[in-house]
């Protein structure tokens, strides 16, 4: 088996089981491994740590599929990695709450690069990096025997993929085509989840517990619902009472899809407004329309790819937080999120601190918010907790 050696300051991090290998951790390649192919990790004095999956191309050089040395990194090692992680999602709270879930959430489920998200019927999976793609039909082959389905869809259209050296790739993997539209159950909410063209793999499964957050904060509330994509957050909104939701988003398929959404739940259509225009222009609109809400949501997407981009996406959440104190009305509820894995949570309260302060706004933390249980963080891989919220209360 082809192997690399790991530098001696790099060996620490393997034994705390991170299961990334970047590539100024290795001093050496033995054999000329393939993209994606099964190495030994050794150190100088041969010792060995485990097996992963080499991907030339990426920074991440090595993905450890395994801490135990002798692992054998076949069918059946993947049919037990899959059962562990498919296994714990068929217990409460999930199996009672929704037919809609994460079944495998990559390195922190021992499945580094591969993510399954299960719709009702069908399966939506992502092979983001070499090793997992190198693995796809072997995965597919015993996802089937967990996870039975009409069908398996490969949502591998995501940039991340192009550090790998791999191709942009979706299509059906097994079985039937999905419909356009796979409609599911969310507790007392229906969804509609696009699949085969929607965010990630057709819904943003990650925000289910604090859809059951803003329900609770909003009876009786005018609420803005900002990068609001298909309108969860606005359909939890109204079935915990809200008076009405002003949705904002710059897609017009998505705000589509959420007239559709609620028309599925039964909403007044009168009480949803969409928006569509950018969200910071149009909070700046509503402001010198000296519109008032009682409940805002801030959802926007990942502002901080890298580290260099992290100055910028600081002013970006700092504007936005800024604008929404405004718009709020003294008693308020500000929920507010980041899905950028570079912006710690303590980062993100400064931020929303500055905002408050800069809007003149004495604001207290109600509550920490995070992504949903299915989509767990192993304790050896912080990278894997990335969704970020607050619940503040404007006094
Ligand atoms: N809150 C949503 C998920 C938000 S995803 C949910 O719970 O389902 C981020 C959304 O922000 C996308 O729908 C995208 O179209 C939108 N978006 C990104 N930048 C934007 C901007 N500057 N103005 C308005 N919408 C934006």
């Amino acid at each position: 088996m082809p192997s690399i050696v790991l530098k001696a300051h790099a060996v620490k991090s393997v034994l705390r089981r991170h299961p990334w290998i970047f590539s100024g951790a290795i001093a050496a390649v033995g054999g000329s491994p393939q993209i994606g192919e099964t190495v030994d990790i050794l150190d100088s004095n041969g010792l060995r740590y485990g097996r992963g999956a080499y991907s030339p191309h990426s920074q991440i050089r090595v993905r450890v599929w395994s801490f135990d040395p002798d692992a054998d990194i076949s069918a059946d090692f993947f049919y037990s990695r899959l059962q562990l992680a498919i296994a714990s999602r068929s217990l409460p709270p999930f199996a009672a709450e929704t037919d809609a879930c994460r079944l495998v959430n990559a390195e922190s489920d021992g499945l580094p690069g591969i993510i399954v998200d299960r719709y009702r019927d069908y399966l939506v999976c992502q092979f983001l990096s070499a090793g997992a793609d190198f693995w796809k039909d072997t995965l597919i082959a015993q996802l089937l025997r967990l996870a039975p389905c009409q069908g398996i869809y490969e949502r591998s259209d995501v940039e991340v993929r192009d550090k790998e050296g791999l191709a942009q790739r979706r299509g059906v993997a097994f079985g039937s085509q999905p419909p356009d539209l796979v409609e599911f159950q969310e507790g007392p909410y229906r969804f509609l989840a696009d699949i085969k063209a929607g965010h990630k793999t057709g819904f943003y499964l990650d925000q289910r517990d604090n859809r059951a957050r803003v329900a609770e904060y909003a009876k009786g509330a005018r609420v803005l619902n900002c990068f609001s994509y298909t309108g969860a957050f606005a359909i939890a909104a109204m079935q915990g009472g809200a008076a009405g939701v002003v949705n904002v988003d710059a897609s017009s398929a998505a705000l589509g899809l959420a007239r559709r959404q609620a028309e599925l739940n039964g909403i007044d259509p009168a009480k949803i407004q969409n928006v569509e225009g950018n969200v910071f222009a149009v909070l700046r609109a509503l402001r010198e329309e000296e519109r008032r809400f009682d409940l805002v949501i801030l959802d926007p997407p990942k502002f901080a790819e890298s580290r260099r981009q992290l100055i910028k996406a600081g002013r970006g959440y700092k504007d936005i937080n800024l604008l929404a104190f405004q718009l709020l009305r003294p008693g308020g509820v500000l929920v507010t999120f980041s899905c950028s894995g570079l912006v710690s949570r303590e980062l993100f309260q400064k931020i929303v601190a500055d905002a408050a302060l800069d809007a003149g706004r004495e604001v207290q933390i109600l509550r920490w918010l995070s992504q949903a249980s299915d989509h767990p963080t192993a304790l050896n891989f912080p990278e894997g907790s990335y969704l970020k919220g607050l619940i503040c209360h404007v006094r």
